[in-house]
């Protein structure tokens, strides 16, 4: 059932302390990539979230880089397409780009022009909410597009950082919180 997927998920996932750098906590996912069941149990959570929250999905879109990893199985199981937000200048062909904000400097977050088409319905994922920057940008992304950003996914999200504030009035579903 649900209840012993998410702590199956739980057990696969690592803190590393003052990683990349001091006073972060860093969450490691790879120990879910490692174990074909933990990596199902994150897939089948989605999936049934999808399914029982969303009548039509048109497109799941993963986040650079770890949103790829997730992405593309979801898309899979949901019988739709997957589209890549990239870091600024991996992407070749006429994009789009948004800056945001880091904690030091800024970023910007890419998509190909002709990825998504306006009015569609897409879902956005990633391995964790921190801030909401990242997921944000790609939400103004999809505004740029014209597209219906259904909701936001995550393995993790950090709740007291309060970035699914930052996102409304999209919403952010979570299978762990910290
Ligand atoms: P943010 O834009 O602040 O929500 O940061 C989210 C992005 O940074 C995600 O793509 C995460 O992979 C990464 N990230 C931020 N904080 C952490 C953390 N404590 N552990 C692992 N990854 C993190």
């Amino acid at each position: 059932d649900s209840e012993s997927k998410l702590q199956l998920v739980h057990r696969h996932i690592r803190q590393f302390p003052d990683f990349p750098k001091k006073g972060i906590l860093f969450r490691d996912i790879c120990p879910i990539l490692k174990d074909p069941a933990a990596l199902t149990a994150v897939i089948d959570l989605f999936e049934e979230h999808a399914r029982k929250n969303y009548k039509q999905v048109d497109l799941v879109i993963g986040l650079d880089a770890r949103g790829f990893l997730f992405g593309p199985l979801l898309a899979q199981r949901l019988g739709v397409g997957f589209v890549l937000v990239r870091k600024k200048g991996k992407l070749p062909g006429a994009t789009v780009s948004v800056a945001y904000d880091l904690e030091y400097g800024t970023a910007e977050a890419e998509i190909q022009e002709d990825a998504v088409a306006p009015g569609q319905k897409v879902l956005l994922i990633d391995d964790l909410l921190a801030t909401g920057g990242t997921l944000f940008a790609a939400c103004e992304l999809m505004r740029k597009q014209q597209a219906e950003v259904l909701g936001c996914m995550v393995i993790i999200e950090l709740k007291e950082l309060n970035g699914s504030d930052k996102l409304k009035p999209h919403s952010v579903f979570s299978l762990l919180q910290y």
